[in-house]
C-alpha cells in the first residue's frame, strides 16, 4: 500500500494564502547530547520513548508530504544524530532523491556525531548541511552548550566537508557571550568557503534563566560590524526567513534571521512536525495538527493525508513573538528541541 501511495503524486499543498508548502522540517527526537544555555535547561525532563514516531512512522509521514509537493526535507531535533539507528531514516528518505520528488534531504546538527555519519550521509544524497557554531572558544563553547566539547564538533564539520558535503553555520546572537566575537566567526566561515547566518534567540520553552538577559538584537550586531566590515545587500535568498548580505573584506556571505525584529511569513513556505507527530502550520503560533494519531489509526495513509490537507488549510498568515518583559515569559511555550529549529 505504501509502495503503491510513494509512487502517485496528490493534490500540492497550497494554504489559504496561496503560499505552497514545498518545504518540510521534521524532529526526529527531542534528546540531545549538550545542554544549550537558551534552547534547554541543564536537566530536561524529555518525553516517554512509546511517545515518539517510530523510525517507520517517520519515513511514511515525510513520504506523504512528498507525494503532496514537498521538495525539501530538513531532519532536525533535539540532536538529530544521537537517535538510535536515524541512518536507516536517512537511507529510506534518499529514495525520494533517487526518484526526483525531493530536491533537498538535509539536516541541522550540532556536529557531535558527524565524524562518525558524514560519509555515510554524504551516500544517501545529503549534499548541505547547517551546523550551529556559537562561539570558537573552548571554554566559551562549554559554557554555551554545557556539555559539548569544541573539538570534536571541529572534527565534525571537517569530516563533512572532506566527505564532500557543503557546510552552513548558523550562530545564536548572544549578549555578553559570543558578541565580541561574531567577526571571528563570520572569518572563519567565510575562510573555509562556508555561509554563515546570525540568529536572534527566541522566546521558545521555559528555560530557567532571564531570556531577555540573553537577547541581542541583530540590529546592534549589524551596526557594530558596520564599522569594521563592508556589508553589502545581496538578493540571494533561500525561500527562508535570512537576509543576506555579501561581506567585501572576505567575499563570504552572512545571514541574519530577526524573528523579533522583522516580519518574514509572506512568503513562508514550509510546516514543521515533531517528534510526536505533531504538526506545526507556524513556528510562533500554538495551533497543531495531531498526525500520530492517523498514522496509528491505520496502516492505510488515507487519515493521515486528510489530517495533513486540513491542517493545511488552517496555516496562519503569520507570528506572533514577543518577549514579555514583565512576565519574562515565552511567547511559545515549547522548546526548540521540541519543534526543531
Ligand atoms: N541540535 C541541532 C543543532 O543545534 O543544530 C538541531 C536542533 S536546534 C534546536 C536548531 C537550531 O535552533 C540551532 O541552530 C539552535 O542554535 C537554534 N535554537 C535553539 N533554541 C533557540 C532559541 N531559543 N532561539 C533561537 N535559536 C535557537
Ligand atoms: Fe541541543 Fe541543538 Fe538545543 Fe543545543 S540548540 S541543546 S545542540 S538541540
Amino acid at each position: 500500500m505504501q509502495g503503491e501511495n510513494a509512487q502517485k503524486a496528490e493534490t500540492p499543498l497550497i494554504d489559504p494564502f496561496g503560499r505552497s508548502i514545498e518545504y518540510l522540517r521534521v524532529s526526529v527526537t527531542d534528546r540531545c547530547d549538550f545542554r544549550c544555555v537558551y534552547c534547554m535547561t541543564e536537566h530536561m525532563t524529555f518525553l516517554p520513548k512509546k511517545d515518539l514516531l517510530s523510525l517507520e512512522e517517520l519515513d511514511r509521514l515525510c513520504a506523504a508530504f512528498v507525494r503532496r509537493g514537498v521538495r525539501k526535507l530538513r531532519i532536525t531535533g533535539g540532536e538529530p544524530l544521537v537517535r538510535r539507528n536515524i541512518l536507516w531514516l536517512f537511507r529510506a528518505l534518499g529514495r525520494h532523491l533517487d526518484s526526483g520528488a525531493l530536491d533537498e534531504l538535509t539536516l541541522t546538527t550540532n556536529a557531535s556525531q558527524l565524524e562518525k555519519y558524514a560519509s555515510e550521509l554524504y551516500g544517501v544524497g545529503v549534499r548541505r548541511i547547517n551546523v550551529s557554531l556559537d562561539t570558537l572558544d573552548p571554554q566559551k563553547f562549554k559554557a554555551v552548550t554545557r556539555w559539548g566539547d569544541l573539538t570534536t564538533v571541529l572534527r565534525g564539520v571537517d569530516a563533512a566537508e572532506k566527505a564532500g558535503i557543503r557546510v552552513k553555520f548558523n550562530a545564536v546572537a548572544l549578549k555578553g557571550i559570543n558578541e565580541n566575537e561574531i567577526e571571528d566567526l563570520i572569518r572563519f566561515a567565510h575562510g573555509r568557503g562556508a555561509d554563515l547566518t546570525l540568529i536572534e534567540t527566541m522566546p521558545l520553552g521555559d528555560i530557567g534563566d532571564d531570556r531577555t538577559d540573553q537577547y541581542l538584537p541583530l540590529s546592534i550586531v549589524r551596526a557594530r560590524l558596520m564599522e569594521r566590515l563592508t556589508l553589502e545587500e545581496s538578493p540571494y535568498r533561500t525561500g527562508g526567513p535570512a537576509r543576506y548580505v555579501t561581506v567585501k573584506e572576505t567575499g563570504g556571505r552572512l545571514g541574519f534571521i530577526t524573528p523579533l525584529t522583522h516580519n518574514f511569513c509572506e512568503s513562508c513556505n514550509r510546516v514543521r512536525v515533531t517528534c510526536t507527530g505533531q504538526l506545526y502550520m507556524c513556528l510562533g503560533q500554538e495551533d497543531v495538527a495531531d498526525l500520530r494519531a492517523p498514522l496509528r489509526a491505520s496502516p492505510d495513509d488515507a487519515l493521515l493525508d486528510a489530517a495533513i490537507v486540513e491542517a493545511i488549510s488552517r496555516k496562519p498568515k503569520g507570528h506572533d513573538f514577543i518577549i514579555d518583559r514583565r512576565t519574562k515569559k515565552p511567547a511559545v511555550s515549547r522548546h526548540m528541541s521540541v519543534t526543531g529549529g
